[in-house]
């Protein structure tokens, strides 16, 4: 146990964030660099090892949390991250980016504010890589087997990286011309700093995993032939149809769907392009979606220079506190000021949009809305609230549908999909053609970095087994699991 009295003496403290108006200026990550260091191991010192540590509950990936806090507290690092790596491959992705579940249903949490899991998480990655205890792990020997991953997110990342380490060749294809999923391309650079990627490849580069961009399965290759080439696939192409809003002026110049507005302002940070083609700079804003990809809007909108951010949400506005509903250990649905809504803009919650209005060249000017209630289950407009604003560039963000049917991919697999429009899997991550498997938001549906980790390492599991008859790999979920999260 870290300091028995750890809790009793020290109070919560979290990573410092740089001034607004100094972040604004750039899109470095928003923290003050080095300002976690000096405190983590006070902060570790308030774990108190519980009988039970409900954290791992928390944690789709089993994390060891206690152990790790332990080490972090005794200022340990070498043995901390070896710790931290025993359950997940990417820690400096969920340290960074994780809505921490663990948290939530952190012990200390009933009656206190739960450890600051996540900030530990991270202090240990970064000095992992700063005293260079994140070496290649090549495996020792080669089964001789191959393995095609498609898609590099974090579940096709994770699955390459358990499977090679396995002693099987694996080739990762991804369509986009760089690595990384919504890692590189989604979630801006203010949020994660893309070098933190670009390290991980290079490990796994050395390691033997393979990577070829720029090649869409369905589409550039037949799914058929890469079926052929390999002696098993991991389908890890996430869920990316975007959800739209079919409502009269959609058609007009200026609206877009968040996930082609983000891409664009991270291919600037690549260098790419000098401004982004689609930029919010001078313009009324408006993010249609109050959750993270909003989030992520508002955060590049304000960067670009934006006139004014309004971010709409159709639900009521959470609560502060927990309700009896989502009692200690669940995952609260609570009001959260992420650091993009700490630099401005107005949020506006229980509203829908009716149609947009443009000028004479079809650009959007307007966007009309109406307030809603709840009314019999059913969220019900409220006569006499519509009115309108100014929106001269658009984004929606309200969610993703399923898996891109439209390269062709599951068809050319005859993959089966479940009722949620998911591509089915059985206990083993196994779709229902012998040697395909599954995992990440492909499988489960938009979810979490941590959920794609935890599923691409049970993936490799099943893939293991499939190509061995055993396996050694962990598999920390079933494709049921829902663990604490709400
Ligand atoms: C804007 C945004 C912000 C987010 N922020 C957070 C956050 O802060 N924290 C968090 O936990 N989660 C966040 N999420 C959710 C999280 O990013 C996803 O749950 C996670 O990335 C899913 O991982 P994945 O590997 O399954 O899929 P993805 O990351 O979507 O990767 C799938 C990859 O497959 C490729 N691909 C698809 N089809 C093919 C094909 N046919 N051939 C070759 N390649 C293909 C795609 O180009 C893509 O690179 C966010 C999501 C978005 C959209
Ligand atoms: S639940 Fe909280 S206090 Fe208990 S072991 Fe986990 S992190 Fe430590």
């Amino acid at each position: 146990m870290a300091d028995p009295k750890g809790f009793l003496n020290h109070g919560r403290e979290v990573a410092k964030s740089r001034p607004v108006d100094v972040r604004l200026k750039d899109w470095n990550e928003v923290y003050v660099p080095g300002s976690l260091l000096p405190i983590i191991s006070k902060q570790a010192s308030r774990c108190m090892d519980c009988g039970i540590p409900f954290c791992h509950n928390g944690c789709p990936l089993g994390n060891l949390i206690p152990e790790w806090n332990d080490y972090a507290y005794r200022e340990d690092w070498a043995a901390a991250s070896e710790r931290l790596h025993a359950t997940n491959n990417f820690p400096e992705f969920t340290g960074r980016l994780c809505p921490a579940p663990c948290e939530a249903a952190c012990v200390l949490g009933i009656n206190q504010p739960p450890v600051t899991i996540k900030n530990v998480e991270v202090s240990i990655i970064d000095k992992a890589w700063d005293t260079g205890d994140v070496a290649p792990q090549i495996p020792e020997r080669l089964s001789g087997k191959t393995v095609a991953v498609i898609g590099s997110g974090p579940a096709g990342l994770a699955a390459a990286q358990q499977l090679t380490r396995a002693g099987h060749t694996v080739a990762v294809y991804e369509r986009a011309d760089r690595v990384g999923g919504l890692l590189r391309y989604g979630i801006p650079e203010f949020k994660m700093e893309k070098r933190h990627i670009n390290r991980r490849i290079e490990q796994m580069r050395a390691e033997g995993t393979r990577f070829r961009t720029g090649i869409e399965i369905g589409r550039d290759l037949k799914a058929t032939d890469l079926k052929k080439r390999y002696d098993a696939v991991v389908i890890a192409a996430g869920a990316t149809t975007a959800r739209d809003l079919p409502v009269p002026g959609r058609e007009l110049k200026g609206i877009y769907q968040a996930m082609e507005y983000l891409p664009l302002a991270n291919k600037v940070q690549e260098g790419d392009y000098v401004t982004a083609p689609i930029t919010a700079e001078g313009k009324h804003v408006v993010v249609i979606g109050g959750g993270d990809t909003g989030a992520d809007c508002v955060g590049t909108a304000h960067r670009q220079g934006a006139a004014s951010v309004t971010q709409l949400e159709i639900m009521p506005r959470p609560g502060d506190e927990r309700t009896a509903g989502q009692p200690w250990p669940t995952f609260p649905m609570l009001y959260k000021v992420t650091s993009a809504h700490e630099e401005g803009g107005e949020r506006v919650y229980s509203v829908s949009t009716t149609h947009f209005e443009g000028d004479e060249d079809g650009n959007v000017q307007w966007l009309h809305l109406t307030e809603v209630e709840f009314i019999d289950g059913k969220l019900t407009p409220k006569p006499g609230t519509e009115r309108k604003i100014p929106a001269q560039l658009v984004t929606l963000a309200m969610g993703f549908t399923g898996t891109d049917r439209e390269n062709g991919l599951v068809d050319q697999f005859g993959l089966e999909l479940d009722e949620r429009g998911n591509i089915a899997r059985d206990a083993d991550f196994q779709t229902n053609v012998p040697g395909v498997f599954v995992a990440g938001d492909a499988g489960r549906g938009q979810s979490l970095i941590v959920w794609a980790i935890a599923e691409g390492r049970s993936a490799a599991r099943g893939t293991d087994r499939f190509l061995t008859g055993t396996s050694d790999l962990p598999a920390p979920i079933r494709p049921t699991d829902r663990a604490l999260m709400v």
